[in-house]
């Protein structure tokens, strides 16, 4: 059976290592078909796919673009896309644009309760000015002692209702499913268990991301509990949609699963990659 892992993160965005070392341990771990998801970011790309080629890796483009939907923030990744689309290149630049300034703002929110420094402090762990995220102020919490890991910084700091979290509008739906299926990608919903829907919410949310043309969501990733593995293969089963497997890596010791480290997906469902040509 192929080891198929298409979601992970290099320091283009917001993981620790570079693309090329992403791909490395990649082969390392037993993967076979690998996609690097990067946060609104494709710069990545060029030394993945081909740090990949020289692995003998089988690559798929990717990227996870971060969506405003009913003012709750959801993850959209894109696979198999034109990387040069015009449309899609411009829209994850918008949707980066803003990151900067919000991190200014979360700086002055931790500041303001005793922790002070952090905007320096987090951009040490930055690989792309373009993209400070809360995870690397989270390793600089961690690097001061404010907490043991980051899992604990996101029960007690940059979420709502926590110091240091501000609110941001990053892209909408139509439009990331818009620039990833304009650019010849499908469309996946990123850990569906991870958002704080109702049933409700789930399932309009669902409806109309199938409505803009999105064909997939991801049922076995690093995000998700064992019980939501076969939970959310239910879910594509019922909505149609196909199934996906990412690891959701960031950095070694810090991620839930390494690259290639996860079950398989249920029998159940059909992979999104059941007619690429591999
Ligand atoms: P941002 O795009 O700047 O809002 O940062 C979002 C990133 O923070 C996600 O991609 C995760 O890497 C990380 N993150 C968010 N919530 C958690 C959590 N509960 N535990 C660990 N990492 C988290
Ligand atoms: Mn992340
Ligand atoms: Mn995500
Ligand atoms: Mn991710």
């Amino acid at each position: 059976m192929l080891n198929v892992d298409l979601h992970c993160h290099s320091n283009v965005s917001d993981g620790a290592l570079a693309p090329a070392a992403v791909a490395a341990r990649a082969k390392a771990n037993g993967v076979d078909v690998w996609a690097l998801t990067d946060h609104d970011e494709i710069g990545g790309i060029a030394e993945a796919r081909e740090a990949a080629r020289a692995l003998g890796l089988r690559y798929v483009t990717g990227v996870e673009i971060s969506v405003t939907w009913a003012g709750k923030t959801v993850h959209i990744v894109g696979l198999g896309f034109d990387e040069t689309n015009a449309a899609l290149v411009r829209g994850l630049a918008d949707t980066r644009s803003g990151r900067e300034r919000r991190a200014h703002e979360m700086a002055g929110q931790l500041a303001a309760v005793g922790i002070p420094g952090a905007f320096e402090g987090a951009l040490k762990y930055v690989g792309n000015p373009d993209l400070i995220s809360r995870t690397h102020f989270a390793r600089y919490l961690v690097e001061r002692g404010v907490c043991r890991d980051t899992a604990e910084v996101f029960r007690n700091y940059l979420v709502e209702g926590k110091p240091g979290y501000v609110p941001h509008r990053w892209a909408r739906l139509s439009d990331a499913v818009g620039w990833i299926r304009g650019a010849g990608g499908v469309a996946v919903v990123a850990h569906p268990g991870r958002y704080d829907f109702s049933d409700l919410e789930l399932d309009a949310f669902l409806n109309e991301f199938r409505q803009l043309g999105g064909a997939g969501i991801e049922v076995v990733t690093g995000s998700h509990t064992p019980d939501e593995f076969p939970r959310f293969a239910e879910v594509a089963r019922r909505y149609g949609f196909l199934a996906s497997r990412g690891s959701d890596f960031h950095a070694p010791g810090e991620s839930q699963s390494d690259l290639g480290a996860l079950p398989p997906l249920p029998p159940s469902v059909v992979p999104v990659w059941h007619d690429w040509r591999l």
